[in-house]
């Protein structure tokens, strides 16, 4: 039988404990709200445990490894050297541990009462939601949900008995794997797809990717995704685009194309297609919370139809990104609390850590092109950065951006280091809605590789 008692009465309720949840919860702390928070796995969601971060460790190691084994061109030589991959994986966990439990200390400084348990809304009372984890029942006036998203498992034969075995795997797996495969084959070219590819790829795996459509990297710029894909085929990567898979045997993945049937051994297979919003068990129904495609459909104030339940981050489906859920999370709360926050889709950067990164925000050439948007194409390569030039032996990186007819940029694609931190300037210039001559009279750093978005502007 359920109990409510008075100290389980609140002013917010958060379902999930990731960035769209943690950042939710800390923000209705700070602004006052009584506020408990509901996570079934792992304080800091799939970013902490099996997401952002685990990769970045991974591929920050991969780095430093492909630094050293190719740098004669800068001078340096280091002989016997090696990625020891258990010891990789031990630094993930380390860095991995330590930011959750910085997540658990914040919410124990914000006086957030967080529940280790699967959270499910039960009723609308008068004043606000019922919601049940582990037979208690708790009362909030207003409701967040950010349970996040799952891998998708396709339907293809020989999956089922291959996740069973564990030979078929999807990257919450491949996170914890204690060895580096042989033959590891990738389904799925989009940005997950691609930073495994890269790290296992340097770390020793024979790698193959294959992708349904004609590119990689998705909605990437068709011709950063192509530089993209020559440098990683470069480091020994093999692409099969335009190819789908059919089956998956003991030894075997297969996958056709208009050329017939091929087959490509693979000790481990990763399933890298996409993933979807969790909702299943949180009671939605109930409510009548309405969805489109399994996602719960939000306005931009993050409202669902039903009023006092807010949904950000993955389960929402709109861009599944932890900085979207982050800023998605401040918008829901400044909205429980009265004010009028807007979300804003138009400036939210893609980043891959490959190596060499890629980064995107706005409008690319094709999106653009697509919407009947006029635009001019301003291009430079990367190597009119000083700094690049200095730190990159061959590199093929380029900066584009996208000017409109009002002299504002609306698009900016990047490929070569560092675009990760780069790419925050196009944001801001974007986001701003400034003209480009205000920002031609901004005083960049020198020597940066971001001066490049300076030269870029002059083209
Ligand atoms: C391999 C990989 C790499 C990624 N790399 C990046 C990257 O570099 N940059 C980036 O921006 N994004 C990246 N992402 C995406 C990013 O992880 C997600 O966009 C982000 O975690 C979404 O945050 P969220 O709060 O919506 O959901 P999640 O982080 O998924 O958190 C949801 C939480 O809710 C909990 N939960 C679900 N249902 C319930 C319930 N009923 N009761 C209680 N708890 C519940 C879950 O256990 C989970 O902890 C990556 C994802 C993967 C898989």
């Amino acid at each position: 039988m359920c109990v409510m008692k008075d100290e389980n009465r609140f002013d917010l309720a958060v379902i999930g404990g990731g960035p769209g949840g943690y950042l939710a919860a800390e923000r209705a702390a700070a602004a006052g709200l009584r506020t408990v928070l509901f996570e079934k796995r792992s304080l800091g969601g799939t970013c902490l445990n099996e997401g952002c971060i685990p990769t970045k460790s991974f591929l920050y190691s991969a780095k430093l490894y492909s630094g050293a084994l190719h740098g004669e061109g800068f001078g340096v030589h280091a002989d016997a050297l090696g990625i020891n991959h258990p010891e990789v994986l031990a630094r993930k966990n380390k860095v991995v541990a330590a930011l959750v439990s910085g997540v658990a200390m914040k919410m124990q400084s914000g006086k957030i009462q967080v529940i280790a348990a699967t959270a499910t809304l039960k009723n609308r009372l008068e004043d606000g939601f019922a919601i049940e984890a582990d037979e208690i029942k708790y009362y909030a006036k207003n409701v967040i949900i950010a349970s996040g998203s799952e891998a998708i498992i396709p339907q293809i034969p020989g999956v089922k008995e291959g996740i069973n075995s564990g030979r078929v795997v999807t990257s919450r797996e491949m996170l914890d794997i204690k060895s580096i495969p042989e033959k590891l084959t990738i389904i799925g070219g989009g940005v997950i797809g691609l930073e495994m590819a890269d790290y296992f790829n340097t770390a020793g795996a024979e790698v193959t990717v294959i992708e349904m459509l004609d590119k990689i990297a998705g909605p990437f710029d068709a011709e950063i995704s192509g530089i993209l894909q020559k440098e990683l085929s470069r480091r020994g990567i093999r692409f099969m685009l335009g190819k789908r898979v059919t089956q998956i045997t003991v030894e075997n993945v297969v996958f056709e194309s208009g050329d017939g049937e091929e087959t490509t051994p693979a000790d481990i297979v990763l399933l890298s297609i996409g993933r979807r919003p969790v909702t299943e068990g949180l009671g939605l129904e109930t409510l009548g919370i309405e969805m489109d495609r399994g996602a719960i459909i939000t306005d931009d104030h993050m409202r669902t139809n039903v009023m006092g339940i807010y949904a950000v981050g993955d389960v929402n489906s709109k861009l599944m990104l932890a900085h979207t859920a982050y800023r998605e999370a401040e918008v829901a709360v400044e909205n429980i609390l009265g004010k009028n926050d807007v979300m804003s889709y138009e400036a939210v950067p893609s980043v891959l850590y490959t190596y060499p990164e890629a980064a995107s925000v706005g409008e690319t050439e094709q999106t653009a092109k697509e919407k009947g948007v006029r635009f001019e194409v301003k291009k430079l390569p990367m190597a009119y950065s000083g700094r690049y030039l200095a730190e990159t032996e061959n590199g093929r990186g380029i900066c584009k951006l996208l000017i409109n007819e009002k002299e504002q940029v609306i698009g900016a694609q990047l490929i070569g280091n560092y675009a990760s931190e780069i790419i925050l300037s196009a944001c801001v210039m974007i986001e701003s809605g400034l003209s480009l001559e205000t920002f031609k009279k901004v005083v960049f750093p020198h020597p940066t590789v971001g001066e490049i978005i300076r030269e870029t502007m002059f083209v």
